[in-house]
């Protein structure tokens, strides 16, 4: 490696959390194809396998530009032999053999197109597969087959679901829900996180965080706003889980679960809109077609003003930048990072070894 290779490879750190991403990825004819072998990896159970390329692809995501050559891939952090290969192969033939010959796969198919159901995770996925069931119509036919409420609501809006929100769709939920929320308590701070705070212009939900500037007026106020919008029959589904903090809290636990602890709901919000974007219910003519409603996935996390700061981090994310970042402190500060709290394991063993 030369002077010059050095300084270049120093220009992008090995964490995900130390590099500026743009908003625009120009290398993405190399992180769909990694992307794709990530997901086949997850569908195989291999998660290691999985992770890695998406460390590889998140690099890329990071390059200003569009990668040309093999030297500039060699200088770049988070590339295993696998992931080399294939960009590799798509620089010189403009394609990966091996990412067309897994996107053929009926397994791969089948297990995207239910793990894209609301409520269905691969281990539910694979067992469909495994009984031999292949498309939505299938699951919708199947006279033995028990969903869970959730499954049962992700079937029932499947196509909207899978259908991008944007940025305005966002804002008028952020609203809707503010509106409410202030009716019951004024002063409540309504924010709009994930992927839309990181200025994407679509997204495949909306992440909305709620908090109040006194602690402890947030609680309760949930399940009033949901009971209000519910009302005005403007929810499809809701599963509300209260906050269980204090029950899940435990300073030295080393689980590295993502999940946190906030009173929340994942629910589906029925949306009224002008007609559907680019009409696509139009190639046909169910009754669905004229329908001016659309099914919106909206997650709704209560957060007392003293954990928001680590909250508004946690669901910002990206969920890659967030692992990252709970790796970094990790290893590199040696302290712990979640949605709740940022603390020093060292103290927290001392405290422990105290009391
Ligand atoms: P998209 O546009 O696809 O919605 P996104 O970045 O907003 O992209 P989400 O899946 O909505 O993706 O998640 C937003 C962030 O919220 C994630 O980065 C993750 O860190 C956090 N998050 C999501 N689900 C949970 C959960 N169950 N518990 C804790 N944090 C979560
Ligand atoms: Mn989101
Ligand atoms: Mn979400």
């Amino acid at each position: 490696h030369s002077d010059v290779d050095v300084v270049v490879a120093s220009l992008v750190p090995a964490y995900g959390c130390q590099r500026r991403t743009p908003l625009t990825n120009k290398n993405c004819i190399f992180t769909d194809a990694l992307e794709t072998l990530s997901k086949e990896a997850s569908f195989c159970g291999s998660d290691g396998r999985s992770l890695a390329f998406i460390r590889a692809a998140s690099v890329l995501r990071s390059l200003p530009s569009t990668l040309t050559t093999i030297e500039e891939l060699n200088r770049l952090p988070g590339f295993g032999e696998h992931s080399k290969r294939v960009v590799q192969e798509i620089l010189e033939d403009g394609f990966s053999a091996e990412v067309e010959r897994v996107t053929q796969k009926e397994k791969y198919q089948t297990m995207k197109l239910f793990t894209n159901i609301f409520g269905v995770g691969m281990k539910t996925a694979n067992r469909w597969y495994q009984e031999g069931l292949r498309s939505l119509g299938d699951l919708r036919n199947s006279q033995k087959l028990k969903l869970s409420k959730q499954q049962e609501a992700g079937l029932q809006h499947y196509e909207d679901l899978n259908m991008p929100v944007s940025r305005a769709e966002a804002d008028l939920i952020a609203k809707m829900v503010e509106e409410v929320a202030h009716s019951f308590l004024p002063g409540t701070i309504i924010t709009l996180a994930g992927g839309f705070r990181r200025g994407k212009l679509s997204g495949h939900d909306v992440d909305i965080l709620i908090t109040h500037a006194q602690e402890g007026r947030e609680e309760g106020l949930l399940s009033k706003v949901i009971g209000q919008l519910q009302s005005q029959g403007l929810i499809l589904y809701h599963d509300l889980k209260r906050n269980s903090y204090h029950d899940a809290f435990s300073p030295d636990s080393k689980s590295t679960s993502n999940m946190d602890h906030f009173e929340r709901s994942f629910s589906i919000f029925r949306l009224k809109v002008a007609s559907h974007i680019g009409d696509i219910g139009a190639r046909d003519h169910s009754p669905e077609s004229s329908k001016d409603w659309k099914a919106v996935r909206v997650d709704l996390v209560v957060t007392p003003i003293s954990q928001y700061p680590y909250a508004l981090l946690g669901w910002t994310g990206s969920k890659h930048f967030e692992r990252e970042l709970r790796r970094f402190s990790c290893n590199e500060k040696k302290m712990v990072l979640n949605s709740h709290a940022l603390y020093d394991t060292v103290e927290v063993q001392v405290a422990i070894s105290q009391s």
